[in-house]
């Protein structure tokens, strides 16, 4: 295999160029979604941020109020004021607003998942990226077997929910390798305590799409579709994604949710790669992402991400960025998407160390991994420190998903598996619409306590048990105030057969 690769990456550039003329066909060219020009108008932004200086705390407090009872995107010249505060009173009001939107939409309740890396061949040369085609680093992809043990770990520690990942390389790690990575990983079952394990959701996070590929994972079951953009800023995204790569095309990657919805894929997921640029500017850029797709399709993004930059193996770039964020203003950057796009899901991933997890969860995160690897194939294989050179970069979180469920719980948070909304067709129109209203709160209540309750059945140790049980009982106080008494008694009922073995009851 790594021989295979390297001598396709040395016959480059002339291959790449042809293949790259061939993915960029005319019928799924991102020149249709463009009249004049994208809709990152960078002028735009800059004035727009410029114009909004120095708000008076009315205007603030007025624009934190709409964010909260309105649940709507906000309009650009409101989220650039909000980026302009200097007042750290108002900040904290802000902190307190996106918390309250959080629990609203939200409640106490955290998604997890874990990442599962499937290859790392890769044809692009993201300068900040371990997996870069220059990088001469051991290239792997998983064999369908090997992807099997790997989603049996997860599913053995109780996952229900992967991220799988993927390098972009013709032939080798493209739609149709993911295609089958899916297959292998939906077919995975293994043996539990008293029921069993299983992946239920496979959320997708690899390069850009044409419509027909995207059509063909949205008919295997591919959850949300992620791509993040970066950056979003033009200058900066040209130098880091060189020009004689297939990601060094801003649009052909901008306009891939685009692509994504036509297809049928409901549940996208943008983000930013947060170091790379100014953090303000990429807050007013997801916002106008948020309503492009909002406007065109009546789906605005299902996830934001927005990773940090952390250190990868011979990538001195990263050690370099000029624009790293400091921790506290990560907390702003959280508060005000969440303030801008309240109806979306939020992703905190290991990337973090714990402390930081710890401060930024109540600020409106909705998702985060635990027990996460990110080696090709470091589930399976007896590694217990991180192996950087096998890394895209390296982890601040290493607890394990049963720490990570204590850890939440005693905080209050009750760990989601949930994938119900997404198989009953709670996706797209219909989940933008029940988030906004308040209702999707129910249905996920009663769905978290399920499949919390499986967990705690099937693979809590005696301590997260003794803990999460606590959580149960609280929630299922909450639980009788807010439903009618027939759906009461059928979760009651649904609990005690989850008890008895019973697996995947939802609402
Ligand atoms: N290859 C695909 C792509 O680039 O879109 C998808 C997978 S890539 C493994 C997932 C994400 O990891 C990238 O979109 C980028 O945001 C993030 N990433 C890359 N290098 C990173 C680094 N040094 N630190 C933190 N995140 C990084
Ligand atoms: Fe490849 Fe993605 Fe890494 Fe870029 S970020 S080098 S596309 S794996």
């Amino acid at each position: 295999m790594e021989v295979l690769v390297n001598s396709w990456i040395d016959s480059l550039p002339r291959r790449l160029r042809e293949w790259m003329e061939e993915r960029l066909e005319p019928e799924d060219d991102y020149g249709r979604y463009m009249e004049g020009g994208d809709f990152i108008d960078e002028e735009f932004i800059q004035r727009t941020l410029k114009e909004c200086r120095d708000p008076s705390p009315g205007e603030v407090r007025r624009i934190i109020d709409k964010a909260v009872c309105d649940k709507e995107c906000l309009e650009p010249e409101e989220t650039a004021t909000l980026l302009n505060v200097r007042d750290e009173e108002l900040w904290k009001e802000m902190f307190e607003a996106a918390g309250e939107i959080k629990r609203a939409v939200y409640d106490n309740r955290i998604v997890t998942f874990a990442p599962l890396y499937c290859s790392n061949l890769c044809v692009n040369n993201c300068l900040y990226c371990g997996f870069r085609r220059d990088n001469r680093v051991v290239r792997k992809r998983l064999n369908p077997e090997e992807v099997r043990a790997e989603a049996e770990r997860l599913a053995a520690m109780g996952h229900k929910r992967l991220i799988t990942s993927y390098g972009e390389f013709p032939g080798l790690s493209d739609a149709n390798y993911v295609a089958d990575t899916l297959r292998e990983i939906y077919s995975v079952k293994v043996r539990a305590r008293k029921g069993w394990g299983e992946i239920r959701r496979v959320n997708v996070n690899a390069a850009p799409m044409t419509i027909g590929e995207l059509e063909m994972l949205r008919e295997i079951g591919i959850g949300t579709f992620q791509v993040f953009q970066e950056t979003y800023h033009h200058e900066t995204y040209a130098r880091v994604h060189p020009g004689d790569t297939i990601k060094g095309n801003y649009h052909w990657r901008l306009y891939c949710m685009h692509r994504a919805l036509e297809a049928g894929v409901d549940d996208v997921g943008i983000g930013v790669l947060l170091g790379l640029y100014d953090w303000r500017f990429e807050v007013m850029a997801l916002l106008l992402h948020s309503r492009e797709l909002e406007e065109r399709y009546g789906i605005g993004p299902h996830t934001i991400s927005f990773p940090r930059l952390r250190p990868a193996a011979n990538t001195p770039f990263v050690q370099k960025a000029e624009y790293k964020v400091s921790d506290e203003d990560f907390k702003k950057f959280i508060t005000v998407v969440r303030l801008s796009v309240p109806y979306t899901g939020m992703i905190l991933t290991a990337r973090e160390p714990e402390y930081v997890r710890r401060e930024v969860l109540s600020l409106g995160i909705t998702q985060t991994d635990f027990g996460s690897r990110i080696g090709i194939g470091a589930y399976s294989e007896s590694y217990t420190e991180q192996e950087l050179e096998r890394q895209q970069f390296e982890l601040g979180d290493t607890r394990s998903l049963d720490e990570g469920i204590k850890w939440l719980a005693e905080m209050g948070y009750i760990v989601s598996f949930c994938t119900a909304g997404y198989r009953c067709g709670r996706t797209g129109k219909r989940i933008m619409k029940l988030l906004k209203t308040g209702k999707e709160r129910i249905f996920c209540k009663l769905n978290a306590v399920l499949t919390y309750k499986e967990y705690l059945e099937d693979f809590a140790s005696e301590e997260t048990r003794k803990v999460g049980e606590k959580i149960v009982e609280k929630e299922m106080k909450e639980l009788k105030e807010l439903v009618p008494e027939k759906v009461y008694e059928r979760f009651e009922d649904y609990l005690k057969r989850i008890e008895n073995g019973e697996r995947d009851l939802y609402f």
